[in-house]
């Protein structure tokens, strides 16, 4: 168990903004050297397949970047300029703790913000706009400052990684390397007893700006069912609702299936078939429309039936994003157990359409 534990440390605490996954990926690619020799391509996505050499391809993507800031100037007085990376939202900048990851090594940095002394009333529950947010390092002018950082460093929140209760982490980047996590714990089960069906692992990269990682991905691979195993929104806090979120997800209470737009049919059925053979608890979730994962994408290149495996996030896309480790585990043994039973079946979802218990129109 600590040895797991390490491994989602290890791909927690790397950075990996988007554009800039290189420390994420190695990672990663340290982790399945185990399994066999990854594979990539000129963005920066990684793979590897285990399993027999022929047979239905599943495969199973998670995102390696994170969302971040990115150094767009420098000023005279060396205090640095940002813009997002992805759903940063404004509030989570002042007063935070940061780090530049520049080409000479990473720099701490602060969110700059006004004494909460002399904020106008009215302004306190806002954020500056992107163009008056700053970052601090201390320098002591424009010239000191770009001996550390330069423009197009790539921010994150400072890396930490803390387990707040048994099981229970919280860290900045848990979007998505618990589903890279869950990647290849599925991966490593699969290779110690594999079915018919060969089992890919894919670690994206672009996912929280373009989707340009699994876009690319879906054309050439061309596989027969991809799992997408991502963050999803817990709603067992005060913070957020099972009525806006499309249902009710507890940390803990197991990985998510999709239904509707988020999955196929017949996979969300065999995955609640196989969690329950299995003994694994799973929760589901409705999608009346787009999942804004990579999903998404993987779905419009044509070639193969698609389901989101959500895993349950507290605090998404904040600096305190919370985990359950069991959740990742049991995430695992679904994924490994549902290539197995998409392998026994041939790999054949039907052809005929995605959702056959839905009306196919008039
Ligand atoms: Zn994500």
């Amino acid at each position: 168990m600590a040895a797991q534990m390490d491994l989602l440390r290890d791909l927690c605490l790397a950075p990996g903004p988007t554009g800039f996954e290189a420390a994420v990926q190695e990672v990663v690619r340290r982790r399945l050297d185990r399994l066999g020799d990854a594979e990539g391509d000129p963005l920066g996505n990684l793979w590897l397949t285990v399993g027999p050499e022929t047979g239905p391809l599943v495969v199973v993507a998670a995102h390696a970047d994170q969302i971040g800031l990115i150094v767009t100037h420098v000023d005279e007085q060396g205090f640095l300029s940002v813009a997002p990376i992805g759903g940063v939202a404004p509030l989570l900048v002042p007063g935070r703790r940061f780090v530049v990851h520049g080409r000479g090594g990473a720099v701490p940095a602060v969110g700059g913000r006004k004494p909460s002394h002399i904020i106008p009333v009215e302004e306190r529950r806002t954020a500056p706009d992107w163009p008056e947010q700053f970052l601090d390092i201390g320098a002591a002018g424009r010239e000191a400052a770009l001996e550390r950082v330069a423009v197009g460093d790539p921010v994150t929140f400072a890396p930490d990684f803390v387990e707040l209760a048994p099981g229970i982490v919280v860290a900045q980047a848990l979007d998505d390397r618990a589903g890279l996590y869950t990647m290849i714990r599925a991966l490593e089960l699969y290779a110690e007893q594999p079915g018919t069906a060969r089992l890919m692992g894919l670690s994206t990269v672009h996912e929280e700006t373009t989707f340009m990682g699994a876009k690319a991905l879906a054309r050439r691979l061309r596989p027969d069912v991809i799992l997408v195993v991502d963050g999803d929104f817990c709603t067992d806090t005060p913070a957020a609702s099972a009525k806006e979120l499309g249902g009710e997800v507890r940390l803990g209470a197991g990985p998510v299936v999709s239904r509707g737009a988020g999955g196929h049919e017949r996979l969300a059925v065999w995955a609640q078939e196989a969690a329950a053979a299995e003994g694994l608890p799973v929760q589901v979730k409705a999608y009346g429309g787009e999942t804004e994962t990579d999903a998404d994408e993987l779905m419009a290149a044509g070639t193969a039936a698609t389901l989101t495996i959500g895993l349950p996030l507290r605090y998404m896309h904040s600096p305190s994003e919370v985990a359950d480790l069991a959740d990742l585990d049991a995430a695992a043994c679904l994924v490994a157990a549902l290539a197995r039973r998409i392998g026994e079946a041939g790999g054949l979802v039907d052809p005929a359409g995605p959702n056959e218990t839905g009306g196919r129109g008039a």
